[in-house]
Parts: C-alpha cells; structure tokens; sequence
C-alpha cells in the first residue's frame, strides 16, 4: 500500500488546476456583474429607486473584487492575503474567488469601516 500525501489544503497554494478553476469562476462573474449593470443601465430613469441604486453599488463593488482578484492572477500573487501576506484558505476560494483579505484583517478592515 503505498500512503498518498495530500498537503493540507489550508497552507497550500492554489494549484495551476484551482487556479484556472477559479479564473472561470471570475469571468463568470464579472460576465453576470457587467450585464447586471447594463440591465440596470437601460432602465428607464422613472424606474430609478433606491433599490437600483444600491443593485448597482453592489454591482460595481463585485466587479472591482472580481478584477482585482484577476489582476492579483496576472501578477502572481493570487492566493495570498493583500493585507499580510498569509496564505488564504482554499477553502475559502472555492466559495468566493475574489476574496483578497485573510478572515482576521477581513473583519479589521470591517470594523475600521464601521467606525
Ligand atoms: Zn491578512
């Protein structure tokens, strides 16, 4: 029997497979954030409310994660926290490609917003 060794997802950096995994799921997203924005764009200005308005802050905010993330790609450093360096969970990529912060700066970053 010969022992397979798989590293611990956790302090591993994404393989070149997760990578090109998560790069769809990126394009993905900022396909459905562009047409989501273009929707809300060709909405005749009577039906502007504070609900588009918002639809569309959150929009532009996903869009900006979603290519800062794929700039992060190109650059190498995808994968890491932009705060500190450390290794972000794969685990975490997989249910949101585009996060850039491991979870403690996250909820500094979260908590200075508040303040
Ligand atoms: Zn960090």
């Amino acid at each position: 029997m010969t022992p397979i060794s798989v590293p611990p997802a956790h302090d591993a950096r994404p393989t070149p497979v997760q990578l090109a995994m998560f790069r769809t799921q990126l394009e993905e997203q900022r396909q459905f954030r562009l047409e989501q924005l273009e929707e809300l764009r060709a909405l005749d200005p009577g039906h502007l409310s504070e609900v588009t308005d918002a639809l569309a802050a959150g929009a532009r905010a996903a869009m900006h994660d979603v290519r800062t993330a794929l700039h992060r790609m190109d650059t190498g450093s995808y994968g890491t926290c932009t705060d500190c360096g450390a290794l972000l969970a794969i685990e975490r990529l997989e249910v949101l490609p585009q996060v850039g912060q491991c979870l403690p700066c996250r909820r500094e970053a979260s908590v200075s917003a508040e303040r």
